[in-house]
């Protein structure tokens, strides 16, 4: 079984537990200025843009981790997905 270790980005500070292994945590592996560069870089099929994505959560994908949120120009759900080295 595959837990959802979703969590929005604003409420990280509110965990008191944090698994190493969990997405949140290899995105704030990411140096800041890239997480930045990252959420600002995301493809919009609907604007047909680089635009930058809100209220996104980190989950796990099969090559790293993956973005899920909307767009902040259109609000259509977009997504960026980061990989990582294994
Ligand atoms: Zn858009």
């Amino acid at each position: 079984m595959i837990e959802t270790n979703a969590v929005l980005v604003g409420q990280l500070n509110k965990r008191s537990c944090i698994d190493l292994n969990s997405p949140n945590q290899m995105w704030l592996s990411i140096e800041k200025e890239y997480r930045k560069m990252i959420v600002n870089n995301v493809w919009c099929a609907n604007c047909v843009d680089e635009i930058t994505i809100v209220q996104y959560v980190i989950q796990e994908h099969s090559t790293g981790i993956v973005l899920r949120g909307k767009c902040k120009n259109c609000g259509q759900d977009a997504a960026r997905v980061v990989e990582f080295e294994q």
